[in-house]
């Protein structure tokens, strides 16, 4: 990556993710904080974003509309009520933008898609750079090794987690079954609340809840008396703002498309 200085926006910056954000661009040498952005009414609009993040005042005040300047690079953690807006603005002012809010509804993937054909678009529900390795680790290692070895991954997280399996465990799997031209929906195995034998083709995902971790993944491949075992760990989340930040200096500048963390990291087709 060049010695450009990249200038971003900040949407949901007063969230957990954008204070993170905020205080690592703050930090940066590659990055400039151009704007911080959060909704209406959010404690905190029009007053200095420093003291926020535990620093004196930097000169950028918190503001309840989007409105990239030439140059700026939108990086969005907030919800997905402000998607549709959070579309709209940056392709008015041809921003690029990296987008790090989940569960959009089905209009408005519709609406990033069609974005993405004006202006370039990053877009990954896991920014970790750790993770995106895995996934891609998860289908190199199961592409060699066919289905004779198992394939079943467990995760942990913090007892306040709403889903389970966690989104990222059914994309590692999905990984495991797409490198070895399994149908993942016809194969995966989330509950073993039964009796029977395993089945050759299936593939176990199984979650545990508790205690305040962040999160943890392991997959395993079970072979006949030897195993391989891949473990992510994530201790931090600011883990998820560093990968975003990097899809920040690597979006700017590039042409319109649907991009994802495989893209910045380089890793289709390795
Ligand atoms: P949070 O609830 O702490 O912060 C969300 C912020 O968005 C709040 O400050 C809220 O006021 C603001 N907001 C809500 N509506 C808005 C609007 N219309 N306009 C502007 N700001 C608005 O949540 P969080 O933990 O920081 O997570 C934010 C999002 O990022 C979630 O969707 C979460 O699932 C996602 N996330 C993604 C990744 C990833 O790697 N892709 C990692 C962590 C979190």
């Amino acid at each position: 990556m060049d010695d450009r200085l990249t200038s971003v926006i900040i949407m949901g910056a007063r969230g957990r993710m954008g204070q993170t954000l905020m205080s690592q661009v703050l930090e940066s040498d590659h990055l400039t904080l151009a704007g911080a952005v959060d909704r209406p009414g959010a404690p905190g609009q029009r007053e200095d974003v420093g003291p926020l993040v535990g620093r004196r005042a930097v000169g950028i005040k918190m503001a309840d509309e989007l409105i990239p300047g030439r140059n700026d690079v939108v990086i969005d953690f907030s919800l997905p009520e402000a998607t549709e807006g959070v579309l709209r603005a940056c392709v008015e002012h041809r921003a690029p933008l990296v987008l790090g809010t989940t569960g959009l509804s089905e209009d408005a993937q519709g609406q990033l898609i069609e974005a993405s054909r004006q202006i370039p678009i990053v877009a990954a529900a896991n920014y970790s750079v750790g993770v995106t390795l895995m996934i891609h680790l998860a289908g190199a290692t199961a592409k060699a090794l066919g289905t004779d070895w198992e394939a079943e991954m467990f995760e942990i997280h913090h007892r306040h987690k709403r889903d389970a399996p966690s989104g990222t465990a059914l994309r590692v799997a999905q990984a495991v079954a797409d490198a070895t031209g399994r149908d993942f929906e016809a194969v995966r195995k989330t509950n073993r609340d039964e009796t029977g034998p395993r089945s050759r083709e299936e593939i176990g995902v199984m979650a545990l809840r508790g205690g305040d971790v962040v999160g943890e993944h392991t997959l395993m491949f079970i072979g006949e008396s030897e195993r391989i075992e891949l473990t992510h760990r994530a201790m931090d989340r600011a883990i998820f703002s560093r990968g975003a930040l990097r899809a920040a200096r690597w979006v700017a500048g590039k042409e319109p498309g649907l991009y994802d963390m495989f893209d910045v990291l380089d890793l289709h087709g390795v």
